[in-house]
């Protein structure tokens, strides 16, 4: 299938490593010039080299930026102005947020994933959403969570400020349904990444199960009955990044190999 998007240009933020890599190689792979963030320069290099190994003809830029920062992103998008000249389509991604109870999330834990998981989806939308409508395309995802229909223990922050940014996002999205501009969201379930490596070591410990114990119990809530790769999430992004995908909008998709409860 002809994605029809050889030659438009993505800004990919946390870029580095998992989900967002995996976007990158796949989007790469579709013809796409590329601008990667993440927070460490060393390991965006090694990203953009791997990328490059399999796609040769990529064209890729990258700049080091935590997207907690606003000094950090005025500069990522005074970067992304100069080298791509202007952005087709965006991947907000970043990093989860500390893990806590609601009861015992400290004031700073709230307002550090706000700034991460929001604020940076906010400013960076400001910053390219005018080209877009000139252009009369776009493509906006957010990487979010299953947390955004289902709140998962101790992960407060994530729950409600990934809620917030999806109720942001579709409020956007009807505001710029009429510039060919789609804006979705993409809900991660359980997929093998750093990331979920962490939290399965510490649920682990908190289970007081080994290791194999708690990872069969665990699985065996999926009804794919394993945890999905990387490649398989980003197969979905790459399709909503796609003029194919031109009439979905304002939606989650789950990719989650059925996990989520909820029928709608
Ligand atoms: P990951 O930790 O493997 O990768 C995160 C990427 O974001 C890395 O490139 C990292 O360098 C970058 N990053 C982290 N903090 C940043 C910051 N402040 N500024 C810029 N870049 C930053 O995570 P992942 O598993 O690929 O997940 C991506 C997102 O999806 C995360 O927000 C995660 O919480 C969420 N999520 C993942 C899963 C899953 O199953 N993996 C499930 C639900 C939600």
């Amino acid at each position: 299938m002809d994605f029809g998007i050889k030659g438009k240009h993505a800004l990919i933020c946390g870029a580095s490593k998992g989900i967002g890599r995996a976007i990158a190689k796949e989007l790469a792979g579709e013809g796409v010039k590329l601008f990667l963030c993440a927070r460490t320069e060393q390991v965006l290099s090694e990203t953009a080299e791997a990328i490059r190994k399999d796609c040769p003809s990529a064209e890729i830029f990258y700049q080091a930026c935590d997207l907690s920062s606003l000094e950090d992103r005025q500069k990522l998008i005074s970067s992304v102005n100069d080298q791509l000249g202007s952005v087709d389509i965006l991947v907000h991604n970043t990093g989860g947020p500390k893990t806590s109870r609601a009861e015992d999330t400290k004031l700073e834990d709230w307002d550090s994933g706000f700034k991460q998981l929001f604020l940076s989806v906010a400013d960076i939308n400001n910053a390219f959403l005018c080209q877009m409508k000139e252009r009369k395309w776009g493509r906006i995802i957010c990487v979010t969570s299953l947390s955004i229909m289902e709140p998962i223990a101790s992960l407060s922050v994530s729950n409600a400020v990934r809620s917030a940014v999806t109720a942001m996002l579709k409020t956007l999205s009807d505001e710029v349904a009429p510039f060919n501009i789609t804006v979705n969201c993409i809900a991660p379930g359980s997929i093998e990444t750093d990331r979920m490596q962490d939290l399965m070591e510490q649920r682990t410990k908190a289970s007081g199960q080994s290791k194999e114990e708690y990872q069969k119990q665990y699985v065996s809530a999926i009804p794919a009955g394993r945890m999905g790769t990387p490649e398989e999430f980003a197969a979905v992004a790459a399709f909503l990044c796609s003029t194919r995908a031109s009439y979905v909008t304002g939606s989650t998709i789950c990719v989650d190999g059925g996990k989520r409860r909820s029928t709608y």
